[in-house]
């Protein structure tokens, strides 16, 4: 049966590298370290909701955030009790209330998000908590930071919302450019300063996420929200010692001996060129094998790059690989949507030997087993 390996070590090493860069940080006006937000957003970057948010809580991490009431809801389903922001604003009362009722920290967008928080919290009859969320120039969720004036307004109307934070998220922090990373984060300040000229409470401020966190010292402010860091997967150059986290567990089911000129797969695409001995590995695309995200491209650079990568791995036909036993083992024909064949002639293999798949834990799928271990 397949699991999705968390090497606790690892992870522990990864939180602990993390904290220390906060750390370094030193004290901020506040006089208060720098606070560590951790995005725990789908299904805990794929490492399991809860499992993984509790490990962070095991390990000091005592503010979470997620992007769905869902994710919200799970985790306080679960019990866990420590502060959660919700990343997304939303103005649907529905969502609100449940937020509400949850004791989750509500994200405030725009004008009706103000006014559907402030109408339940006195439904409730309580005194909640949010953060204001400014778009500086991502187009997705918050005011845009060109609206000041009408942000002052629906904050003064607000009695039972408190403002415990201020945030705006960056679009492009992973480019070595920084100067449109620099825009967003001036447009940020200038939106704070006007806030606080007009008397309205900020609260924290925070602005990174993972690359800007580690990127940009000056852009740290009071917190930072830090998801793919925790797991050593960065769209930044891995340059802090972080450990890559989250290996698909897959175990050789059956092993046979193919003829020279023997067919592997889907469309003859693979043929013997001498007797070969395989391993055949439940583990396929549908598991998150050899699955990545679409590419962005920015530079004429990075396009012919991937070009040329694409012609080269289509006459190499992309060799994949599996590790069994502490070897590189070769995989052989198309890869299959549950199953691979490895080549495992020159090495010592057994059944249910374990065959570990490097994947992004974010493509595996949730039922899955997590194992911490
Ligand atoms: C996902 C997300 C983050 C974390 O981003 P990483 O690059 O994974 O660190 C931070 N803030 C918001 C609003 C997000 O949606």
């Amino acid at each position: 049966m397949k699991s999705l390996l968390v090497n606790r070590q690892d992870l522990k090493h990864n939180i602990k590298i993390i904290k220390e860069i906060a750390e370094k940080n030193g004290r901020n006006d506040n006089h208060k370290p720098l606070q560590i937000i951790a995005v725990v957003k789908g299904n805990g970057y794929g490492l399991g909701l809860v499992q993984y948010s509790n490990f962070l809580i095991d390990n000091g991490i005592n503010f979470l955030a997620v992007s769905t009431v869902e994710e919200a809801l799970k985790l306080r389903e679960a019990g866990i009790t420590t502060k959660i922001l919700m990343l997304s604003s939303t103005a649907v009362e529905k969502e609100v209330d449940l937020l509400v009722k949850n004791n989750v920290i509500l994200s405030l967008g725009s004008k009706d998000a103000i006014k559907v928080a402030e109408k339940v919290a006195k439904k409730e009859n309580k005194q909640i908590e949010a953060h204001l969320k400014i778009d500086t120039g991502f187009g997705r969720y918050g005011f845009c930071y060109d609206l000041k004036e009408e942000m002052v307004q629906s904050l003064k109307e607000i009695n039972n919302v408190k403002i415990t934070g201020t945030f705006s998220h960056l679009s492009l922090a992973f480019y070595e450019k920084d100067k449109f990373s620099k825009q967003q984060f001036e447009r940020f300040i200038d939106c704070i300063e006007y806030l606080k000229q007009n008397d309205i409470e900020t609260g924290i401020l925070h602005i990174c996420n993972s690359s800007a966190f580690l990127k940009y010292k000056e852009m740290r402010l009071n917190a930072v929200r830090v998801g793919s860091a925790f797991l050593g997967r960065l769209s930044i150059p891995n340059i802090y010692g972080l450990k890559k986290i989250g290996y698909l567990k897959s175990n050789v089911a059956e092993i046979k001996t193919l003829e020279k000129g023997y067919n592997i797969g889907y469309s003859n695409a693979y043929t013997t060129k001498s007797q070969t001995k395989i391993a055949i590995i439940p583990c396929g695309y549908a598991d998150g094998f050899n699955v990545s995200v679409g590419r962005d491209m920015f530079r004429i650079r990075d396009k012919i790059r991937y070009i040329v990568r694409d012609i080269k791995d289509y006459f190499k036909k992309q060799d994949l690989y599996v590790e069994i036993n502490g070897k590189k083992c070769k995989i052989l024909g198309r890869l299959g949507m549950y199953h691979v064949s490895a080549d495992i002639t020159e090495i010592d293999v057994n059944i249910n030997d374990e065959a570990i798949f490097n994947v992004s834990p974010m493509y595996v799928d949730s039922s899955i087993r997590r194992e911490f271990r």
